[in-house]
């Protein structure tokens, strides 16, 4: 079982812009490979948010259809990887701030698990 944690973190959102015609918006691509994405409808009485999902790589994608309706957005969503990458991180920056690690130990022992949150204060 994974502890309940808060760690603050800051994440960018790449931002597409589609051009939408009479007849609605071309599959939009893929922002991470470029493959046609497919369109899902969340909620079934708004249109006008969407989610485009890449069956290349997994990449999530939201799309908001704008007031008026002759453009649309496509927001990446930050998936798994990045907070894999995020947490990655975090931990190597906990564990480099932990005083008195115990030398020479192999890495990857459950024991030197990471508390993440306990020292929340940086630069
Ligand atoms: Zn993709």
């Amino acid at each position: 079982m994974h502890p309940l944690f808060a760690h603050p973190f800051s994440m960018k959102w790449n931002v597409t812009v589609l051009e939408v015609a009479p007849d609605g918006f071309l599959s939009p691509a893929c922002q991470k490979c470029q493959a046609e994405l497919d369109i899902h409808q969340p909620q079934a009485d708004d249109p006008n948010e969407l989610l485009g999902t890449c069956s290349q790589c997994g990449c999530w994608h939201l799309i908001q259809v704008a007031p008026g309706g002759t453009e649309a957005w496509v927001f990446n969503l930050p998936g798994v990887d990045f907070v894999r990458e995020t947490l990655t991180q975090a931990r190597k920056e906990a564990a480099r701030k932990k005083p008195g690690a115990p030398k020479g130990s192999t890495a990857r022992s459950p024991k030197n698990r990471v508390k993440l949150g306990s020292e929340g204060h940086s630069g």
